[in-house]
Formats: structure tokens, sequence, C-alpha cells
């Protein structure tokens, strides 16, 4: 196949079809970096869509995998168990905060989503309440599906199916960054227009669905811990029920193993998926408290939570995700450290274009003052091509640059991806006008 223009039977993701570059051919991933056909190699500094956490072809992972698959692929999971999901249900079950004690299995983010979505709807009608709309954040991204998208902000990508979503209402979402004063007045009337939605409708919202400390797909919007606590307050004092969509915040992204755990907020709902296996294969959950799992106990069919997949708890996955989180135990300093190297970094690009600089665990952003805000800017492929020219793998989310390695990353090879970095926000610093 030739490797100058995008393969005849393919159709990319995210990728607008005219004018778009061809995709690069990866043959191999060792650690952090990805090897290319034409010999190249770049480090991977997003984690491939934030999805590996131990770096590419983790060889203890891969060993799972294998063994697993030598021993049983896949079986149906309704009527018959095996002991992966069950182990894998009470290592995430250990590892989350206190009520969150049922583990449901799906496939990816956006379905971890629909299945919370769900939930979060039958349980009220299973206590005889019709509650029915949902409220979410304005610059939210919780997945592609249906349901997903409804739940998200609405924006290009949803455009052409605003009438199919069902009805969500988005409250402004506080987002601030190093050395940010207004912060403190945004939460509050933040916090206000929710308390106005719920008591102007207090029976109307089943759930409540956030991005727990960083709204990912939006631009690496990022929130402090006391407003999601204050967030928290008023869902509790009103009863509608909060769902942390922690698909990119779960595993140590945050800094924490949750971001739950940083923020010390007890949601009813979690949805997992990205790091779950390590970036090895595609699998989520989502985990229910013992109270929303109690509602839906009944000899009823009408009661009974109809949602399952082809795949639910692919043992394969579950394998993978095992042994990702014994990797996860040991890199538990790593993901806590990870903050300080970036903020360092951050500081470092005083004096250039980038502005609102923000950090949450390993997770670092930051935007450059060019053009229009938002997805489409144009600057992303400026960046993303001087990035490549230096080895990096970058995807800026339109003006947003950031940084979201794998745990693996050694010093060296982080240090390298930050001159890298810092060195094309300078040439396009001194390009703008
Ligand atoms: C990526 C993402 C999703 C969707 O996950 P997919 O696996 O791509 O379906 C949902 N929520 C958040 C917060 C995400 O970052």
């Amino acid at each position: 196949m030739r490797s100058d223009q995008p393969h005849p039977n393919l159709w990319y993701p995210y990728s607008p079809i005219g004018g778009m570059p061809v995709p690069l051919r990866v043959v191999r991933g060792r650690g952090a970096h990805l090897e290319l056909e034409d010999g190249r190699t770049l480090l991977d500094c997003i984690s491939s869509w934030w999805v590996n956490l131990h770096g590419h072809a983790n060889p203890r992972i891969a060993a799972a995998i294998r063994d697993q698959a030598e021993r049983l692929e896949h079986v149906i999971f309704a009527g018959f168990t095996h002991e992966p999901a069950e182990r894998l249900a009470e290592v995430l079950t250990t590892a989350l905060p206190a009520p969150l004690s049922r583990v449901f299995y799906s496939d990816d983010g956006s379905t971890a989503v629909e299945v919370a979505l769900k939930m979060a709807c039958q349980y009220w009608r299973n206590r005889g309440e019709a509650r029915r709309s949902f409220l979410a954040f304005e610059g939210a991204y919780h997945g592609d599906t249906f349901g997903a998208m409804a739940a998200g902000a609405r924006s290009v990508f949803t455009e052409t199916y605003t009438e199919l979503l069902f009805e969500v209402v988005h409250l402004p979402f506080p987002a601030t960054w190093i050395g940010d004063e207004g912060v403190a007045a945004r939460e509050a009337a933040a916090l206000g227009r929710l308390e106005a939605a719920l008591e102007a409708e207090p029976a109307r919202y089943a759930a409540l669905v956030v991005e727990p400390l960083v709204q990912g797909a939006g631009g690496m919007r990022m929130c402090r811990p006391e407003f999601l606590r204050g967030v928290e307050r008023l869902a509790r004092a009103h009863g509608v029920l909060l769902v942390f969509d922690e698909v990119m915040t779960g595993f140590g992204r945050s800094g924490d193993w949750f971001a739950c755990a940083r923020a010390d907020v007890r949601p009813d709902l979690i949805c997992l998926a990205k790091g779950l296996t390590g970036g090895f294969l595609p699998m989520a959950a989502t985990v229910a408290s013992a109270e929303i799992y109690e509602a839906f106990v009944s000899p009823d069919p009408g009661k009974a939570l109809w949602h399952g997949h082809s795949y639910t708890a692919n043992p394969l996955g579950c394998a993978a995700a095992l042994a990702s989180f014994e990797l996860l135990v040991e890199a538990e300093a790593v993901f806590r450290g990870m903050e300080t190297h970036h903020l360092r970094f951050l500081e470092s690009l005083d004096g250039t274009i980038a502005t609102k600089p923000r950090v949450t665990g390993t997770i670092a952003a930051f935007d450059l003052e060019t053009g229009e805000p938002g997805y489409l800017n144009r600057v992303r492929d400026a960046v993303r091509e001087r990035a490549l020219d230096r080895g990096l793998l970058l995807r800026p989310l339109g003006n947003t640059v950031y940084l979201m390695p794998p745990y693996c990353i050694t010093d060296e090879e982080r240090q390298g991806m930050y001159s890298g970095v810092r060195a094309v926000v300078e040439e396009i610093t001194h390009l703008a006008p």
C-alpha cells in the first residue's frame, strides 16, 4: 500500500476528508515511543488519545492478554460469569470511594456514559418518579453516541443532529488557570445558576453529569476542587444524582487515583474507560452506588436494566485491566509527581503567546493567543506539523495545546518533550503578527 495517500477502503475518525493530511503509518510502539514505517520515531505526548498509561506494547499487559486468550477469550456475560470480571470489579470498587460498589461493564467511554444516563433515569422510574431531564456543563464532552452527545455541549461535532438530541440543561463551567483572579466570582455565579435550576423544578432532573476537574475534548478546561464540592452539596440538597464522567481523568490522570478522590467528592455513578486497560483493548465500566443498585433489585422485569453489549466483560479486556492496575500501583509516585514538573515547564513559557497555563496532575495545557479560539482554529495544524518535525506527537484542540504523556516516560524523554514544545511555541510566537 502506498504510504503517501489515505487508504482507499478506510474512513478515519475526526478527520474532515477533503485536504486531510496523509495518516502516518505506525509499525511498532515501545514505551512512550511510536515507530513509523519511514523509520522516524515519535514521542507520544498525548498517550494516543489519552488511553495509554504505561507505554506502548507493555510486555506485562501483553503477557496477561496472551495468557487469558489461551484459556478463555470470551463468553456471554448474561447467565455466565468468570474470574477476570469478578477480580476486576473487586479491584475497581476497592480503589473507588465507598458508595461505588456495583460494576457494569461496557465497551468504551460513550457507552459507559449511556449506561450511567439509563441507570439514573430508571433509578427514578423504579422509585415511582418521572425524572427525565439531565443537567450538564457548557463545554462538556461525554462521547459520540446519541445520549452522550445530548449530555455534551452543542458544538460543531453535534450540530447535524441537534433536533435528535434529548434536552439537557447546560450550566456555566468556571474554567480557571494559573493566575486567574476571577475564579471565585465565576464559581459563585455557576453555583448560583445550578441552584436556581434545581430550585425552579426540583423533581425534573434525574442527574447532573460532570467531567470532574478537567473537561477534556472541550479544551482541557480545568476547575477547582472547591467548585465540585459546591456542586456535590447542591446535588445532595436537591436529591439529584451526581454522575462523574472520569473516562479521561481516571487512573491517575488527575494526579490522584481518580478525580473524585482528589476533589474529595463522592459521586453516585462513575464512568471509566480510556485508561482502564492501559490503552490495550476497548473496554469500559460504569460503577454505581449500592443505593442505585438497590432500586433495581426486583422480580419485576420492568425494573431490570435492559442493557448489554456482545463483548460485555470481555475476559481479555479484564485481564489487560488487571495487569494495567498492578502497573498503576507501581506508578503511583509518577502520576502524583508529574504536576510539579508540568508546573515548571508552564512557567518556562513566560514571554511567549502561551496564555492561561493550567495543570491537573499529569495533564498540562495552555492556549495560544492567536486567531479565533475553538477546535477548528488553524494554529493546531502548525503546532502539530512543527511538533512532528521535532519527533513529538501532539494533537492540539484548536488553539489549546496540551501534554498528557504515559507514566512510563523517562526523565530524559520528559525534558525532551518540554524543550521541543517550548521551541515550537517560541517559533509560533515569532510568526504571530
Ligand atoms: C473520550 C471521552 C469519552 C468518550 O469515550 P470513547 O471511548 O471515545 O467513546 C467520554 N467522556 C470523556 C470525558 C472522554 O474524554
